[in-house]
């Protein structure tokens, strides 16, 4: 479900209006209702798919995750419980026109099983996927719900009971007498760790945990704009918890690699332009490698060290997708270190026209030699 796009599944621009999203959706849930496709299996699957985009967008909050970081980063919790009761409720609901009653913001406060843990994950982009966003794959090591007892912690044949000292409901009332009278609290069942339920015969695979410790893979959309230091929150990416209860963030911290020619500061890029004296003295015309492609560089005559040229909007997209920083390009003019004699004798005249004045000729060993062997 992850590849594809919400927008394409509902058949409607990225625009789209509340009202526009919910006809489109009425009009396909219409169409895909199990009723009227008995020979097509895939239908409901297709429906699946659509309720599912349609529940994403019509949140204004989880639409706005899917549109900055795509399916992945959309807080997907509270969206396992509209599958889980049937598609046939879901029809009825919807289609007696009360969509989801009311939209899954109600729906989040939950009894049961506690919720899995939160993970960390170091996330290592190249210098341009960070600029430009990207779509990668990043591996934890998490929990997931076990298949063989479907998260339920009881083996095959037997079902969790509920538990007897509190009734199911994870909390026994104590209640205690004090000086200020009679106190009564509220604490987790020791029975069944505040679960409700209990389970006779704990699964093999799992241990009674109905979870399991792997290694998943998931996709992650880069934000143009990332840079060392950001954080994603892949909400519900996290551990799933114990016996089906809801799953953790996962919070993936990116690591950018350094790049040859460009430093970052802040959403500026900088590139230290080295040139010769004679190009910053008399100017010059350079072809400029910038991330978007070459570009024309004017170095007038007279340009000295320590000069910035600025190309506007040639750095970094603004993570919050306002704008872009700029390019600078600082110059440091170099001084030759190693001249030929006749390279030299040039130096010299132009000195001597200029009044400066500058070393003899060496007239060490070395230049001797040099000078008879020419
Ligand atoms: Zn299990
Ligand atoms: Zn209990």
């Amino acid at each position: 479900m992850a590849s594809t796009d919400y927008y394409e599944l509902l058949g409607v621009p990225r625009t789209a209006t509340d009202a526009e999203l919910k006809k489109a959706y009425r009009k396909l849930a219409r169409q895909l209702h199990p009723d009227a496709n008995p020979d097509d299996p895939s239908a409901e699957e297709r429906f699946r798919e659509v309720a599912l985009a349609y529940e994403v967008l019509s949140d204004p909050e989880r639409r706005s995750q899917y549109d900055r970081f795509g399916a992945d980063g959309v807080d997907m919790s509270g969206l396992g419980d509209l599958f889980g009761g049937g598609l046939g409720d879901l029809f009825d609901a919807f289609l007696g026109g009360n969509p989801f009653g009311g939209g899954a913001g109600g729906q989040r406060a939950r009894r049961g099983p506690p919720p899995g843990e939160d993970l960390e994950a170091v996330l290592d982009l190249g210098f341009e996927q960070a600029v430009f966003g990207a779509e990668t794959e990043v591996t934890v090591k998490t929990a997931i719900a076990c298949d063989v007892c479907q998260a339920t912690g009881a083996a095959e044949g037997t079902a969790p009971q509920e538990c007897p000292d509190c009734g199911g409901s994870g909390q026994v009332r104590r209640v205690r007498q004090s000086i200020l009278g009679q106190m009564v609290s509220a604490a987790a069942c020791g029975r069944c760790q505040g679960h409700g339920q209990y389970l006779p015969v704990p699964c093999s695979n799992c241990g009674g945990e109905g979870r399991v410790i792997e290694n998943e893979t998931y996709t992650v959309e880069i934000p143009a704009g990332v840079d060392t230091g950001s954080t994603l929150r892949l909400t519900g990416r996290g551990a799933v918890g114990p016996r089906g209860g809801g799953t953790g963030d996962l919070y993936v911290h990116v690591r950018v690699a350094d790049h040859q020619r460009f430093e970052r500061e802040n959403n500026d890029l900088v590139h230290e332009l080295h040139i010769g004296f004679t190009q910053a003295a008399l100017g010059t015309h350079l072809s400029f490698e910038t991330l978007d492609g070459v570009e024309d560089l004017v170095v007038p005559p007279g340009t000295q060290t320590g000069r910035e040229f600025r190309l506007r909007e040639r750095g970094v997209p603004s993570v919050q997708g306002r704008g872009r920083g700029d390019l600078l390009i600082r110059v440091f003019v170099d001084v030759p270190t190693k001249l030929s004699d006749e390279e030299a004798e040039v130096l010299r005249s132009y000195a001597e026209m200029r009044g400066e004045e500058v070393a003899p000729p060496d007239s060490g060993f070395l230049s001797k030699i040099k000078s008879a062997f020419r």
